[in-house]
């Protein structure tokens, strides 16, 4: 059986020490059952102070670059989140492809690096409101995951959390029904058996995300090819934070 696994992503919100007291708030608060996996991707510069009082909740990169050092101004590598203990990292946000002009190319070199490192890369996929209305979500994704995995082995793409986001439900309160992202995650772990096999499909988790919030997670939760969510704005609150993982 596959676990849930519920990641908020925090994007370019709250200060270092902000950060801190939402993660001994909702840890002194929270009870997670074995069959969940709970965390928060928060911006890089408080990863090392969340991390030292997170004990139950995974702390997240938002972002990585894939070569191992240089002269890359303004990147994190993945040595230097290893060292302070990060062993997730989000890649492939549309927010990264869309302004900072990350390609399927980029993704892959992170998705690879981060594997080789065997850190845990929570990968973003998802099309454009244009995309979705001339119906060609499935080709749009099937590119996306395709180029993702390119040279990734069999064993190591059953690490990798694969995070569908339609762009259009992303922060605009519009989430995709439960059937819409059913149909399309479904579409994802099809695209998985076909690439690998169903020793992989059947065990990669496949997240949801896109205006997720406590009042609709459940049920978005209940189709049986969505094994948990990305959240941003209904992360950002403890109230709420909590509510997502009750
Ligand atoms: C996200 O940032 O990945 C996201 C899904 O945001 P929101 O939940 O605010 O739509």
């Amino acid at each position: 059986m596959r676990k849930n696994i519920i990641i908020g992503n925090w994007k370019m919100f709250k200060t270092n020490s902000e950060a801190v007291e939402f993660v001994k708030e909702v840890e002194s608060k929270l009870n997670i059952g074995d069959n969940l996996t709970a965390g928060i991707a928060v911006p890089s510069v408080m990863l090392s102070d969340v991390k030292k009082v997170a004990k139950k909740l995974i702390i997240s990169a938002q972002n990585c670059f894939f070569e191992a050092e240089g002269a890359f101004t303004g990147e994190i590598s993945i040595k230097m989140l290893k060292n302070i203990g990060v062993d997730h990292v989000v890649i492939g946000h549309s927010e990264r492809r869309d302004i900072f002009c990350e390609n399927d190319e980029m993704i892959n070199k992170k998705n690879l690096a981060l594997l080789k490192e065997n850190l845990t890369p929570i990968l973003c996929c998802g099309e454009s409101l244009e995309t979705y209305e001339s119906g060609k979500t499935k080709e749009w994704v099937k590119k996306q995951i395709t180029e993702a995995f390119k040279n990734v082995s069999k064993e190591d793409a059953k690490k990798v959390v694969i995070a569908y986001e339609p762009i259009w439900a992303i922060g605009t309160g519009k989430v995709a029904t439960p059937e819409i992202a059913q149909d399309i995650c479904k579409e994802i772990r099809m695209m998985i058996k076909d690439l690998y096999d169903e020793s992989v499909s059947d065990v990669i988790l496949i997240q949801y995300g896109g205006s997720v919030k406590p009042e609709n997670i459940k049920e978005i939760l209940s189709q049986p090819d969505i094994d948990g969510a990305l959240v941003g704005g209904a992360s950002l609150q403890v109230d709420s934070y909590l509510g997502l993982l009750k």
